[in-house]
């Protein structure tokens, strides 16, 4: 018996309206950037993959929604697969500990960001993607369509534009790995890249194919192509066990325990390698920048199924 025939999803999946009916929509959408504050925040979408290929699905999950930082997984992906081993001279794998765009650390750390998800590491990896691809947006966006399986995934312009119209932070962050000399392009080049990156749009099942190639060793089962090698999905996966949800990866890793990110437009990607990938949107985040129900969501899963990796 493999451990997916050993998981009742539908059983599980069935009682989800019933365990959200007891968790409050507590949390506050994210209004940092205007734009992503224009969500209706009652929404609410599950979707789960096996590798086995069938398909479980709750709520809104056919309704796209910015991932934010969840992008950040694919263009990490890319740039270790461009880059090679290189690329740990630059940023570390160390979870934080601190907020996703804290400052102070990078200045006792001297311009080299603790790991790739933080937003000082994740403008490295775009610094990365801008010095090795010609088009950068352009050949990003490709390959986020074949992970996909659709051609109609895109950058949302309105939200690029809002992020960039408030992206101080994030400037100051660049303009400061630069001073230590761990940035190697033009600043206003990268912080693009870096805000289209995190405007991209998907649905629950989209997000959720997208990072199956993180559940079958580096394989996209689209199309059986190699994204990266083993070794490097196993890597990934382990960055995302530490580092995907910030200053809040221990209490995910405590009560979901799966390798996950998250984004500040509320959604969550967890995976079980050789098993599944699941994806929840919901819009209202906690104090930590995480969705608030899809952790709870997740949690329940977990818990229900006994699915974690522990
Ligand atoms: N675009 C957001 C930012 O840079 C991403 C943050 C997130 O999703 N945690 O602030």
């Amino acid at each position: 018996m493999t451990p997916n025939d050993a998981i009742n999803y539908e059983q599980v999946f069935s009682k989800i309206p019933t365990v959200l009916s007891t968790i409050k929509n507590l949390g506050n959408v994210a209004s940092y950037i205007p734009e992503l504050s224009n969500v209706d925040d009652t929404k609410f979408g599950i979707h789960l993959i096996t590798t086995q290929n069938k398909s479980f699905s709750y709520g809104d999950a056919q309704e796209r929604f910015s991932i934010q930082s969840i992008a950040k997984v694919l263009s990490f992906t890319l740039a270790l697969k461009l880059e090679g081993k290189e690329l740990w001279k630059r940023v570390g794998v160390e979870p934080s500990g601190n907020a996703f765009n804290s400052l102070s650390q990078l200045e006792l750390e001297n311009g080299i960001p603790r790991n790739p998800f933080i937003n000082a590491g994740a403008l490295l990896i775009c610094d990365v993607l801008v010095s090795h691809l010609k088009n950068p947006k352009e050949e990003f966006i490709l390959l986020v369509r074949k992970l996909v399986g659709k051609d109609d995934i895109n950058y949302c312009e309105r939200i690029a534009l809002s992020e960039k119209e408030h992206g101080f932070r994030n400037a100051a962050m660049l303009n400061f790995m630069k001073s230590y000399g761990n940035i190697n392009n033009d600043v206003d080049a990268v912080l693009d890249f870096y805000f289209h990156l995190c405007s991209i749009e998907m649905n629950c099942e989209e997000l959720a194919q997208s990072m199956m190639y993180l559940c079958s060793n580096g394989i996209n089962p689209l199309n059986n192509e190699e994204v990266v090698s083993p070794s490097r999905a196993k890597r990934i996966n382990a960055v995302m066990q530490l580092c995907g949800f910030y200053d809040e990866a221990g209490e995910f890793s405590f009560k979901v325990g799966l390798p996950g990110k998250s984004g500040v437009g509320g959604g969550i990607v967890a995976l079980h390698p050789l098993i599944y990938c699941v994806a929840v949107w919901s819009p209202k985040l906690n104090e930590k920048g995480n969705s608030y129900r899809g952790m709870k969501i997740l949690e329940y899963f977990t818990t229900q199924t006994e699915s974690s990796i522990f």
